[in-house]
């Protein structure tokens, strides 16, 4: 007897399901999907219980014939395309014909169906793959799918479903994805009877956006515009550096109207933020990509949330270049003489308040909040005892030759001190800023320092690049012919640079300097150490926030003003379940009407300022798979977010002594050689390492 059977179409179907069908929120894509190519310009969708007991999703598109409405569920029975040829340039969201077959084999479905201007529509109901009824119906022109018990005969597959939170908000972020995408259509989300998004029909993404997201998201957005339509036209929005998420949550890309995760223009986004978002730190993004269809594999992946671009080298480029455009029109970055861009956002200290210069611990209460906002204004942190100004930008963009003249025109030290005292005067906005660094580089000139190790490494270190390439992928813009000493490739001994292990940390480290205001160089009985200074600052943070789950007293600072803090439906749908953990942190929180939240205080520790990115992000990133997680994961989640958002950033200039206070304070935590998100915040290198590097015996 043969082995091989051939499997019954309800088995296949259900099988399929499994690629397409993965939660409630997948299937309500499809349908949303085939709304949406049935021409629709209004979408309902309706939940219960996160999807699993009720899904519903009403049209007012184009509607099916009965005999369509019956063939729609076989299995690869599509509209939408018929030839092979048809394939190389699908211009609907759906193609594979495969979505109703799949879901009505693993769920109660019933689809209403009726054209327009037809007497009767038509009722099919489908249970499991099987064919159980089909009549005629009255109801205006559209369609209206109601998925039933998802994965009431495949008990394996409905153990895998999450909570009806976490499905909610899948539910929720998909509704809101095709929203953005679709400014034409209004939508409704209903959520247990309750109304999580209403959207009317917008004239442009931005008024959708507004309607979604609030007034205050779309004040933070640059409009972005660029690309070609030969390869990628490249339109929507993203965010000024300031917002600042640990996750690509708020980042919304479409390619060809059709919801896409896509590694490609993420990463490229990420490469036109480079230089004013630190590694680790995402912005927010509403992408949209025109790509000519043929241009674009939209077959990649069953569920279609992939693609695959004939030119992906090109429409990355596109992208890169597009954001790198709103972020220079926006005035965050500038394109220089050479080509090169450089970042001209001032870093605001107020992160730093939490420190003082003696190194003490945290403000609280009310005198700390006003002495934060104070310490806010300075526009740059002075190092006390080098007794030199850093560079400014325009400094870093002068020649070495005018650098080194400029340097030795000042031989006078104490010309800092009062460069420090015209900083801040008028300093406390970004022209003010602006200003002062013009009138460095054209009027009074600065005072520079030996020390002062930064333009002459900057240099080098391109030249370095260039000659050697170590990282294999630098595209650093070659130095100007003769603006620099030649220096033939360096060895490297970066392989020698390695994480240290927990005990052979001992308190003996002692700080040298900083590297690029982001590591601290410091020395040990081992040899040398370089030490992430965000990542060390989160790990002490984290440490006394977990601290305070045990003794409840979190010291928060009342705002002034109560900030209001507009939820998207997604958020909105975690806001219940993670607001408890957060007030154990110090935060007052107060649900006001509709999606919108207000924050009345905010741990001592946070910059206020930094509050609502920190919101945003625990509420995207502690949702979906981790709210189905135990409680202490979601804690562990909460209180790395604060200390990250709490935790002073790199770019910072530190003082010795507050290198001291964070390697001191770095010792006595429970890991003090990683962050807590596990990267690690100490790299040695030792003695011995360094020793073999110049061929010593
Ligand atoms: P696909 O979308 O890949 O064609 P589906 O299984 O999702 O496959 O749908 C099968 C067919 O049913 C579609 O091609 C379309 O003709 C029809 N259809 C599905 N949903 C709707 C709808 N809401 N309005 C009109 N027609 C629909
Ligand atoms: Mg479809």
């Amino acid at each position: 007897m043969s082995k091989i059977r051939v499997l019954s179409d309800q088995l296949a179907n259900q099988i399929a399901a499994g690629e397409v069908v993965e939660r409630p929120a997948s299937v309500a894509k499809e349908l949303v999907e085939n709304s949406i190519d049935a021409g629709a310009r209004r979408i309902e969708v309706d939940v219960e219980a996160g999807g699993r007991r009720l899904l519903r999703i009403s049209d007012d598109g184009e509607g099916m014939t009965r005999d369509d409405a019956v063939l729609a569920f076989e299995r690869h029975a599509t509209s939408k395309i018929s030839t092979v040829d048809d394939l190389s340039s699908i211009g609907t969201l759906g193609f594979r014909g495969e979505a109703l077959a799949s879901i009505a084999s693993v769920a109660r479905v019933e689809l209403v169906t009726a054209l327009e201007g037809e007497a009767e529509g038509t009722r099919v109901s489908i249970e499991g793959g099987r064919m159980r009824d089909v009549k005629p119906v009255a109801r205006p022109r559209g369609t209206t799918i109601t998925v039933r018990d998802l994965f009431f005969n495949v008990p394996a597959r409905r153990k895998f479903l999450r909570s009806e939170a976490t499905e909610s908000f899948h539910l929720a972020s998909l509704v809101t994805h095709y929203a953005l995408a679709h400014p034409e259509i209004a939508f409704v989300l209903t959520n247990n009877g309750r109304e999580s998004l209403r959207a009317a029909v917008a004239a442009n993404l931005r008024e959708r956006a507004y309607q979604i997201f609030g007034a205050e998201f779309l004040d933070n957005l640059l409009e972005v515009g660029g690309g070609n339509a030969a390869v990628a036209r490249v339109s929507g929005y993203v965010s000024a550096p300031r917002e600042r998420r640990t996750s690509r949550d708020a980042q919304y890309l479409f390619v060809n109207g059709r919801s896409v995760r896509d590694r490609l223009v993420s990463r490229a986004l990420a490469e036109g933020y480079r230089t004013v978002l630190p590694h680790g730190v995402y912005p927010a993004a509403l992408l949209f990509l025109d790509v000519p269809l043929e241009e674009v594999d939209v077959n990649v992946h069953p569920a279609k949330t992939e693609v695959r671009f004939r030119r992906a080298a090109a429409v990355a480029d596109a992208v890169r270049e597009a954001v790198r455009a709103a972020l220079a029109a926006g005035g965050y970055v500038r394109v220089a003489d050479d080509g090169g861009e450089r970042e001209v956002e001032p870093q605001s200290l107020n992160e730093f308040a939490t420190i003082d210069a003696a190194g003490n611990e945290a403000l609280s209460g009310e005198a700390g909040w006003q002495r934060a906002k104070s310490e806010a204004q300075l526009p740059q942190q002075e190092p006390i005892e080098f007794g030199f100004t850093p560079p400014t930008d325009e400094e870093l963009l002068l020649s070495s030759e005018e650098f080194a003249a400029r340097a030795a025109s000042l031989p006078d030290p104490t010309r800092s001190a009062s460069n420090a005292v015209a900083r801040s005067a008028g300093a406390g906005s970004v022209e003010g800023e602006l200003d002062h660094k013009l009138n460095d580089v054209i009027g009074a000139p600065v005072a520079t320092d030996v020390l002062s190790p930064r333009r002459g490494e900057q240099e080098r270190g391109a030249e370095l690049s260039n000659a050697t390439d170590l990282s294999g992928a630098n595209s650093s813009p070659a130095p100007q012919a003769g603006s620099a000493p030649h220096l033939p490739p360096l060895n490297s001994i970066a392989g020698a640079m390695h994480e240290v292990p927990v005990e052979s940390v001992a308190s003996n480290i002692r700080p040298l300097y900083q590297l690029e205001e982001s590591y601290i160089i410091a020395i040990d009985a081992e040899g040398m150490l370089l030490i992430d200074q965000h990542a060390a600052h989160e790990r002490i943070l984290f440490d006394k926030y977990r601290k305070l789950e045990q003794t409840r007293h979190a010291e928060s600072q009342q705002l002034l003003m109560p900030e209001t803090f507009d939820l998207t439906p997604a958020q909105a749908a975690a806001f219940d379940a993670v607001a408890g953990e957060l007030e154990t942190y110090g935060f007052s929180l107060m649900r006001l009407s509709g999606r919108t939240v207000a924050i009345k205080a905010v741990p001592a520790d946070l910059p206020a300022s930094e509050a609502r990115n920190m919101l945003a992000e625990v509420l995207e990133t502690v949702d979906a798979e981790r709210r189905g997680a135990a409680r202490e994961t979601m804690r562990e989640r909460v209180a790395a977010s604060l200390a990250c958002h709490a935790a002073i950033k790199v770019n910072m200039p530190l003082a010795i002594e507050k290198m001291r206070w964070l390697i001191d304070r770095l010792l006595n935590t429970s890991s003090p050689t990683t962050c807590p998100h596990g990267r690690p915040a100490i790299l040695r290198l030792t003695t011995r390492d360094i020793e073999r590097g110049f061929h010593r015996p």
